[in-house]
C-alpha cells in the first residue's frame, strides 16, 4: 500500500522541494509507516523567506481589527475540525484519542482566539515635552520563526502563531521531524480563513532545518520548544544575528504534598502530572515529596489507582487512558532510566516495564511507574525522563522540603497541596519556578501566561505580556515649537 507524501507548505500552497529528499513518519502505537515528507531543502528555504517577506508587507499593514477577524474564522475551522486534528495528533503522538478529542485542538484554538481578541486593544502612548510631544506605536517584529516539540504539536503551533501573526508578524514554522502533519492543517485552515499567502508558511524537517532558522538573517525572532541542550544551542546560534528568543524548555518540577492535604486530591493531580500523555509533558511533578505523616497513605492509594485505573492500549480506542511513547528509541531511553533508578537503590512500588497491550501489541508503551524510597541525589530524581516516571521522596521539614524541591538548574513548575491557606502561599512563592499550582496541576488556560525560571527557559507564552513580545516599540518625538540650537 502506497502512504501519502506530504510537500512543505509555502505561500499559502504546498511546494515540491528540488532534492526529492524525504522522511518516514511511523505511528507510535503500530510501528508502521503512515505518510512520508519532503525535506526543507535550499530551494524551499529560500521560497519560505521569499514568501514570508510578501506575507508581511500585506499582512503588517492590516489594521489589528481586520488580522483579527482573519484569526477568529481560523479558530472556528479549528473547532469544527476538531476530530479529524484530533485524529492526526493521536496517530503521530501516540497519546490516547479520550485526551486529545478534548484538549490538543481546543487549548490551541483557545491561544489563537486570546490573541485575535487582544491585537486591536494593544495601544501606544502619548506624552506631552512642553509644547512638544512624543508617541510610541507597537509595531511587528517582521519574520518570526517558531520550532516546535513533538508533545503537543497542534497547540505548540498554534500557541506561537496565534501571538505572532495577532501581532502583525509573517511566521516560519517548523514542527518536530516525529509529528510533522498537523502543522500543515494548520496552515491549511489559516489559507482558508483568508492568511495572506506567506505569512505561515511551514518547513519540514530535522535539526538542520531548525539551525537554519536560527541563523538566517532575514529572521528577527525565535520561539523555540525543547529541550534545555537544544535550547542551548539555539540560543547560541541566535545570537549570531541578535535574534530575539523566548524558550520553552525541560523541567523537573516539585510537588509538595503536606500531611494536612486532601490526599486523595494530591494522588490524583500526581498521577495527572506524571501519566497525562504517557508522562511525555514539560511541566510534570515527577519530583513528588510526601510529608512523613501522610506518606503511607498516600503510596497506597497511588498504588492501588495506578494499577486499577490506567488502561493502555490502541489509542483510538475511546477507553484508553494511557497511549505509547513518541519512539521506539524514546522508549528505550526510558527502560534506561528505569534500570538506573533500580541501580542506584529506588524501589519499584509499581511498573517498571514495557508494555504490550493486546490492542497494541507493537506500540512502545512504558507502564506507568512510581519509584519510593528515593533521594535527591538520584539519576531520576535529577534529570528529565520525559515518560511515565515518577520519583517519591519523603518530608518533615517545610524549610528543608523547600530547599530540597530548589536545589536543580531547572524551575518550569511546581505545586503545593495543602488545607493551610498561609502555607499555600508561603510556600509557593519560595519554590523557583515559572508555572505553579496550589490544590491543582497542569491546568493553563490562554490568559495565564507559563514560561520557566532558570534554565528552563527564556520569556513567557500566553497571557497579555506575550504580545509585547512579539513587537517592538517605536519612539517618535514631533517638534512643535522651535529648534534651539547652539549652532
Ligand atoms: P528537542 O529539543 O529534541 O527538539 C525540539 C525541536 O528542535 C524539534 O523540532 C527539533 O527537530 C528541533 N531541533 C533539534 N536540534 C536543533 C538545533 N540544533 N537547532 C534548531 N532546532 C533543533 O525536544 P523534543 O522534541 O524531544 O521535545 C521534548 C522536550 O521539549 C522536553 O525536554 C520537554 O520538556 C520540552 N518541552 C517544553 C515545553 C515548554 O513549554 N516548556 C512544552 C513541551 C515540551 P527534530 O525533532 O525534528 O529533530
Amino acid at each position: 500500500m502506497t502512504t501519502p507524501v506530504y510537500q512543505n507548505f509555502i505561500n499559502g500552497q504546498f511546494l515540491a522541494n528540488q532534492s526529492g529528499e524525504t522522511f518516514a513518519l511511523k505511528n507510535p502505537a503500530t510501528d508502521e509507516v503512515i505518510y512520508h515528507v519532503e525535506v526543507a531543502d535550499g530551494f524551499i528555504q529560500n521560497a519560505a523567506i521569499k514568501s514570508a517577506k510578501q506575507g508581511f508587507v500585506i499582512w503588517s499593514a492590516m489594521t489589528p481589527i481586520e488580522r483579527s477577524r482573519i484569526l477568529l474564522k481560523a479558530v472556528t475551522l479549528l473547532r469544527a475540525r476538531n476530530d479529524e486534528l484530533a485524529k492526526i495528533e493521536v496517530l503521530d503522538t501516540g497519546k490516547p484519542w479520550q485526551e486529545a478529542e478534548c484538549v490538543d485542538v481546543q487549548t490551541g484554538a483557545d491561544v489563537i482566539e486570546y490573541f485575535a481578541g487582544l491585537a486591536p486593544a494593544q495601544v501606544g502612548q502619548q506624552q506631552m515635552a512642553g509644547e512638544d510631544f512624543y508617541y510610541t506605536r507597537k509595531e511587528p517584529l517582521g519574520i518570526c520563526a517558531g520550532i516546535g516539540a513533538w508533545n503537543y504539536p497542534l497547540q505548540i503551533a498554534c500557541w506561537k502563531s496565534g501571538p505572532a501573526l495577532a501581532a502583525g508578524n509573517a511566521l516560519i514554522f517548523k514542527p518536530s521531524e516525529e509529528t510533522p502533519l498537523s502543522a500543515i492543517k494548520l496552515a491549511e485552515i489559516f489559507t482558508e480563513a483568508g492568511l495572506p499567502a506567506g505569512v505561515f508558511n511551514v518547513v519540514q524537517g530535522a535539526a538542520a532545518v531548525g539551525q537554519w532558522l536560527t541563523q538566517s538573517p532575514d529572521i528577527e525572532k525565535i520561539s523555540f520548544t525543547g529541550e534545555v541542550g537544544t535550547g542551548k544551542k539555539v540560543v547560541a546560534s541566535a545570537a549570531s544575528s541578535l535574534k530575539a528568543v523566548t524558550m520553552e524548555l525541560g523541567g523537573k518540577s516539585p510537588l509538595l504534598v503536606f500531611d494536612d492535604a486532601d490526599v486523595s486530591q494530591a494522588v490524583s493531580a500526581a498521577m495527572l502530572g506524571n501519566f497525562y500523555t504517557q508522562g511525555e509533558i514539560c511541566t510534570n511533578c515527577t519530583r513528588i515529596y510526601v510529608h512523613k505523616n501522610v506518606y503511607q497513605q498516600f503510596i497506597d492509594e497511588l498504588k492501588t489507582r495506578t494499577e486499577q485505573n490506567i488502561i493502555p492500549g490502541d489509542p483510538l480506542d475511546p477507553k484508553v487512558n494511557f497511549g505509547a511513547l513518541i519512539s521506539k528509541n524514546h522508549q528505550d531511553l526510558v527502560m534506561r532510566y528505569i534500570e538506573i533508578g533500580i541501580a542506584e537503590g529506588a524501589t519499584l512500588l509499581t511498573g517498571g516495564k514495557a508494555l504490550n497491550p493486546a490492542s497494541a501489541p507493537n506500540g512502545y508503551f512504558v507502564a506507568p511507574t512510581v519509584f519510593i524510597d528515593c533521594s535527591d541525589d538520584m539519576t531520576i530524581v535529577k534529570e528529565e525522563i520525559f515518560g511515565p516516571v515518577m520519583s517519591v521522596l519523603v518530608f518533615d521539614d517545610e524549610d528543608d522540603v523547600i530547599r530540597r524541591a530548589n536545589d536543580t538548574h531547572v524551575g518550569l513548575a511546581a505545586g503545593v497541596f495543602t488545607q493551610d491557606i498561609k502555607r499555600a502561599h508561603r510556600v509557593i512563592h519560595q519554590l523557583q519556578a515559572g508555572i505553579c499550582w496550589i490544590n491543582s496541576y497542569g491546568n493553563s488556560p490562554a490568559e495565564m501566561p507559563v514560561g520557566g525560571y532558570k534554565q528552563s527557559g527564556i520569556g513567557r507564552e500566553n497571557g497579555i505580556e506575550t504580545l509585547d513580545h512579539y513587537t517592538q516599540t517605536k519612539s517618535i518625538y514631533v517638534g512643535m515649537s522651535n529648534i534651539e540650537s547652539p549652532f
